[in-house]
C-alpha cells in the first residue's frame, strides 16, 4: 500500500480521476465541420461551432455508437434515454456562452475497468459515468505579444466525459487506470488516446486522509494534466502539499488547481465551482437522446476482444505466462504483431522474443512496433529457424542484430553469413576430442570435483566452432566424454 508519511503519522491518498477523450469521429458532435487534427487555424468550423445565433444543433449519430460502444467497454450501464444540457459560462473560446453537456442524465451511467498491477495484484475501479460533451475552442496567447488569437477548430468536437468513482489510492494506480482506459478505448476505436496532441486529458481530484480514517478529505482537482507521468508527479506533489497543510493545522478549501510542469508544483487556479455556478438547464433546442435496445445490443455482439479477454486467451490458448500476456495485450499494435508472428510457429519463443529483443530495439531506435524494421513474417522465419534448430540462440540474436540494419531476412542471412548452427554430433564430438586432449590439466581437476570447469569446456568448444554448435547437443556430447 502506498502512504505518505507525515510528521503525525501515515496518510491515505484518495483519488478519483475525471478523463476527457475526443470520440474518433469524421465530423463533430452537432455539426458536419471536421473533427480531425491539424488542420490550419479556424479551418474546420461551421456557423453552429461559431455560435452563431438561430443555428440548430443536428446529432451526429456515429459519436453516440461510440459513447455507447466505450460504455459497453467499461462493461458498464447504457442509458436508453438522457438528456443534453446547457453547461453556461462566459469564455473567448466559448462563442456560444455554454457548452452542451449531460448533467443529470448521462449516457452511460456505472461501470469498472480492473487494474493489473506491479505486484500481480488486480484492483477493479469502479466508474461512476460516461457524457457526451462539446469541446471548446483554443485561445492561442503565445502567437504575439499584444494579442490572443481564437481557433476555434476544436469548438464542437466531441468528448466523452468519464468519471470515476475515488477508488485509486496511489499513483501507480492513476497511471495503470489511465492507460488501461486508454488501451479499451483504442482497442475499441473510440478515441485515439494521443495525450500529446490533447485527444485524451486528465483532471486529477485527491484527497488525504489519516490511515484508518472512514470519511473523505476534501478534494482538490488538478485540472487537464496532458501525460500519465505529469498525472503521478502531480499525485505525488499534491498529496505532500495536502499533509503539509493540514499538519500545520491548516485547512483545505475546495479548488481547482494547475499542475505546473515547469516547476513541478501544482498552483491554485480558482476556487471550486459548484454546478449551480453554470446554471445547468436541458438544451431546449435538443430532445431528450432516446436509443433503441436493439442498437445497443448489435454494438454488443460487435465488440472487439478487449485487453482482459486478450490476456486470458493468450494464457489459454498460447500457454503464455501471465506477465508475458500481459506486456503483450497492453497496447493493440503488439498483440497483433505477436499473434502474426506466432501463428503455427513456436508461440512462447516468439512471445519471448517481442517482449525482449524487439521491444529493446525499438527502444533503441525509438520507433513504435508500427514502424519496426523487422515485421511479423520476418520474425516468425527467426523464430523458426530456432526451433528447427538451425540456429542457436545465441546466433540467433546476431542474425536479429543484422535484420535490424540490413532489411534481410534471417535465412538469407543465415545462407549469406554461414550461420548454420552445426547440429552434426560427429563434427561437435571430434571438436570436443581436441579441446579435452589440449587441456588435460583442466579435465583431472574437473574429475576431481571441480564443477564449475564445465562452463569452461564448453566456451573453448564454443569458440573454436565459431559460435554455431547446437549448444544442447553439445552439452549432452560433453557430459557423455566427461563421464559426469
Ligand atoms: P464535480 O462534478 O464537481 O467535478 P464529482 O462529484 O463529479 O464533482 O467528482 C469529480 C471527481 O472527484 C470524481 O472522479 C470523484 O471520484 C472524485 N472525488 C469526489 N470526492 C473526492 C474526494 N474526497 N477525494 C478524492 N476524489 C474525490
Ligand atoms: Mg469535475
Amino acid at each position: 500500500m502506498y502512504y505518505v508519511q507525515g510528521q503525525t503519522g501515515e496518510w491515505e491518498v484518495v483519488i478519483g480521476l475525471e478523463v476527457h477523450a475526443q470520440i474518433i469521429s469524421d465530423s463533430k458532435l452537432f455539426s458536419g465541420a471536421s473533427a480531425s487534427f491539424g488542420a490550419g487555424p479556424n479551418e474546420s468550423v461551421s456557423f453552429i461551432d461559431a455560435g452563431f445565433p438561430g443555428m440548430l444543433p443536428v446529432i451526429n449519430e456515429k459519436c453516440i455508437e461510440q459513447a455507447v460502444k466505450t460504455g459497453l467497454g467499461l462493461k458498464a450501464q447504457i442509458n436508453l434515454r438522457s438528456v443534453f444540457d446547457r453547461k453556461n459560462y462566459f469564455y473567448a473560446d466559448l462563442p456560444s456562452g455554454y457548452q452542451i453537456s449531460q448533467f443529470k442524465h448521462p449516457i452511460v451511467g456505472k461501470g469498472e475497468i480492473s487494474l493489473d498491477l506491479e505486484n500481480g495484484e488486480t484492483r477493479v475501479i469502479g466508474i461512476t459515468r460516461l457524457h457526451l460533451e462539446q469541446d471548446a475552442g483554443k485561445s492561442l496567447h503565445d502567437q504575439s505579444a499584444d494579442d490572443t488569437f481564437i481557433d476555434l477548430n476544436r469548438a464542437g468536437v466531441a468528448l466523452m466525459e468519464i468519471v470515476s468513482e475515488p477508488d485509486m489510492r496511489s499513483p501507480e494506480e492513476a497511471g495503470a487506470y489511465v492507460k488501461k482506459l486508454r488501451a479499451i478505448m483504442r482497442y475499441l476505436g473510440t478515441c485515439d488516446g494521443n495525450m500529446d496532441e490533447g485527444s485524451m486529458r486528465c483532471d486529477v481530484n485527491l484527497s488525504v486522509r489519516k490511515r484508518g480514517v472512514k470519511e473523505l478529505g476534501t478534494r482538490c482537482e488538478i485540472k487537464n494534466v496532458n501525460s500519465i507521468k505529469f498525472v503521478q508527479q502531480a499525485i505525488e506533489y499534491e498529496a505532500q502539499r495536502q499533509v503539509e497543510v493540514l499538519e500545520g493545522g491548516g485547512k483545505l478549501v475546495q479548488e481547482t488547481r494547475l499542475w505546473d510542469t515547469g516547476k513541478g508544483v501544482t498552483r491554485s487556479m480558482r476556487s471550486k465551482e459548484n454546478a449551480h455556478d453554470y446554471r445547468y438547464f436541458p438544451d431546449p433546442d435538443l430532445l431528450p437522446l432516446v436509443l433503441e435496445a436493439s442498437m445497443v445490443e448489435k454494438i454488443k455482439a460487435e465488440l472487439p476482444e478487449l485487453p482482459d479477454e486478450k490476456k486470458n486467451r493468450f494464457i489459454t490458448e498460447y500457454g503464455l505466462k501471465p506477465y508475458d500476456a500481459l506486456v503483450l495485450v497492453a497496447e493493440k499494435a503488439t498483440a497483433d504483431f505477436f499473434e502474426k508472428a506466432a501463428k503455427g510457429g513456436d508461440a512462447k519463443l516468439t512471445a519471448n522474443w517481442v517482449t525482449t529483443e524487439l521491444f529493446g530495439a525499438l527502444n533503441k531506435l525509438g520507433k513504435s512496433i508500427e514502424e519496426s524494421p523487422v515485421s511479423e513474417e520476418m520474425l516468425k522465419e527467426l523464430v523458426g529457424l530456432i526451433s528447427d534448430r538451425t540456429l542457436s540462440g545465441r546466433l540467433a540474436k546476431d542474425v536479429f542484430e543484422d535484420m535490424l540494419s540490413s532489411n534481410k531476412t534471417a535465412k538469407a542471412i543465415v545462407e549469406e553469413k554461414g550461420l548454420k548452427q552445426v547440429s552434426d554430433s560427429g563434427a561437435i564430438e571430434k571438436i570436443i576430442d581436441e579441446v579435452l586432449a589440449a587441456n588435460a590439466d583442466k579435465v583431472a581437476e574437473y574429475k576431481s570435483g571441480k564443477d564449475k570447469l564445465f562452463g569452461f569446456f564448453v566456451g573453448q568448444v564454443m569458440k573454436a566452432m565459431g559460435g554455431k554448435a547446437n549448444p544442447t547437443m553439445l552439452n549432452e556430447l560433453l557430459k557423455n566424454k566427461l563421464g559426469k
